[in-house]
């Protein structure tokens, strides 16, 4: 959080903070995306979600467990779908036929 940069007032005139709906001004932060809001609500915004809220891309966590669990939460995922049996996979060729 307190790694993210802080946009300069040309970049977010006339923009609006996507949490809020209001317009940028006073504290500010820029995610990695380039996508700015008010410090305050980015604050809130990553305390329960580790995405931009305008484009979803994906940021780091300040907490490094937090980082570790999401991101064997993704290789889970991962594993998941490759535990497909390949005895299913020939059943479903053989029916197709
Ligand atoms: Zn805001
Ligand atoms: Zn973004």
């Amino acid at each position: 959080m307190h790694a993210l940069p802080v946009p300069e007032n040309s970049e977010v005139s006339g923009s609006d903070c996507a949490i809020c709906q209001c317009a940028l001004q006073g504290s500010m932060k820029k995610m990695p995306c380039s996508h700015a809001f008010h410090e305050n609500c980015l604050f809130e915004w990553l305390q329960v979600h580790n995405t931009c809220p305008c484009c979803r891309c994906e940021i780091e966590s300040s907490c490094p467990l937090y980082n570790r669990m999401n991101r064997e939460k993704i290789s889970g995922d991962v594993r998941e779908e490759a535990m497909i049996p390949l005895e299913a996979v020939q059943h479903c060729e053989k029916s197709a036929v």
